[in-house]
């Protein structure tokens, strides 16, 4: 199957010539070259994928650098990992030479060595991920489909290579999930059983992998589906045992998307809301295990402190700058998490008039202002924070204003 007009149809004209002079440099060279991987599953999907991953038969540094000359490209060549990756205009492309991989022990990384197409493609995670298309001249567009992916994708199954592929690698647990999820397949029978015995091979997985396979799932277009099915099959019992992926999960994530529309929830939100309704110590463990960068832990124990002051929000009584004292310091998107979590419509109302509004009220003297006032250092903070909770609270509106309540407090 020549799946040329496919490449034509499905990608930019710059990526098309890209693939047609990659493919004329690898024939140059003697080298076999493919594109593999998810862009050749979308291809024969009809979904848009622009991320190129080339394999090549020989050696990648040297055919990215003459790629590279050719199209005048950036090169970042890592030779220890036999991978490089090209960058030109807008464009980009990974590049890396055939390997084959055994696995030591579960769940450990790989040992590499040089292969070929072949090995290459039997490393792969699912048949629908390990087809790849060949792009050296003579042979440019020809699929190779040595697992039966094509007929998976017709089938819209998710299927692994060999009965082994969990217990070596159990992230691939999560993969199956957000492939099956994302495409609206099924996981095979047989893979679903294997996939159901190798969910204990969770434990043999670093937390840091597995936070990343969490990652990729909230980067998904709605990731709760996922979330809901990794729940259903134990698999996100496995990250913490009270984490749930439940209507109540569906509804935040949605209402969080309308949120931040146009733009995606940031991932601190999703996974804000995601561990809102463990207790401090669970949150603390699964903070421990998956070490997230240090923005997104910081908004998590933001959340952790913000739950502790929930009553004094539904107070009747709290003032516009009540509620300023209150939430003031805590992050946007601890809060946006803690207002998208909240029953009590009142709490809910009173973060986002603090994030929509409070939250960005200034006074019009500055601290020079009030130096040449003359009020001294050491009371310049206090009296900006009390001229802003008045002005917050309606007290005071402009800047005569603002002087005439420094002069009175002076007197
Ligand atoms: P996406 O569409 O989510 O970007 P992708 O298919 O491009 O997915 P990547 O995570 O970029 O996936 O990985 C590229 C390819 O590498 C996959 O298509 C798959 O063939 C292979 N791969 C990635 N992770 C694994 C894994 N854990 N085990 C086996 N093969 C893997």
């Amino acid at each position: 199957m020549n799946l040329a007009d496919k490449i034509k149809e499905g990608l930019p004209a710059e990526l098309v010539n890209f693939l047609v002079t990659a493919g004329g440099v690898a024939e140059t060279c003697g080298d076999g070259l493919y594109l593999v991987g998810g862009v050749v599953r979308d291809l024969l999907l009809g979904r848009q994928n622009l991320d190129l991953d080339l394999v090549v038969e020989g050696d990648t540094k040297s055919f990215a650098g003459g790629l590279a000359g050719l199209l005048s490209a950036k090169l970042v060549a890592h030779p220890r990992f036999g991978t490089a990756r090209l960058r030109w205009d807008d464009w980009s492309a990974d590049i890396a030479t055939a390997r084959s991989e055994t696995y030591a022990r579960p769940g450990a990384l790989p040992a590499v060595k040089p292969g070929n197409i072949q090995t290459d493609l039997f490393r792969r995670d699912f048949t629908i991920n390990a087809m790849a298309i060949e792009l050296s001249a003579p042979r440019y567009g020809e699929l190779i489909d040595r697992f039966g992916g094509l007929a998976d994708l017709e089938r819209k199954s998710i299927r692994i290579l060999h009965e082994r592929s969990f217990i070596d690698d159990a992230t691939r647990i999560w993969r199956a999930i957000r492939y099956e999820q994302r495409l609206d397949f099924k996981i095979e029978p047989r893979t679903l059983e294997l996939l159901k015995q190798g969910i204990l091979m969770l434990d043999t997985v670093s937390g840091d992998r597995v936070r990343h396979e969490l990652e990729l799932v909230l980067k998904e277009p709605l990731p709760e589906k996922a979330l809901r099915r990794a729940a259903e099959l134990g698999v996100l019992a496995k990250i913490h045992p009270s984490l749930k992926g439940d209507n109540w999960l569906t509804e935040r994530f949605v209402r969080a998307r309308q949120l931040t529309a146009p733009e995606p929830p940031a991932l601190a939100l999703y996974v804000a809301l995601l561990t809102c309704r463990l207790t401090a110590d669970e949150a603390e463990r699964l903070l421990g295990y998956l070490r997230f960068p240090n923005t997104v832990t910081r908004i998590l124990e933001d959340v952790a402190n913000i739950k502790v002051e929930l009553d004094i929000l539904t107070d009747r009584s709290l003032t516009p700058s009540g509620i300023y004292t209150l939430l003031d310091g805590y992050h946007p998107t601890a809060l946006q998490a803690i207002m998208l979590a909240m029953e009590v419509p009142l709490a809910r109302e009173r973060i986002e008039e603090y994030l929509d509004k409070l939250r960005h009220i200034r006074t019009a003297l500055t601290g020079a202002d009030l130096a040449r006032m003359g009020i001294t250092g050491g009371h310049i903070k206090e009296v900006l924070n009390s001229l802003r909770n008045a002005r917050l609270d309606g007290k005071i509106k402009s800047r005569e204003d603002e002087v005439r309540w420094v002069e009175e407090k002076r007197e």
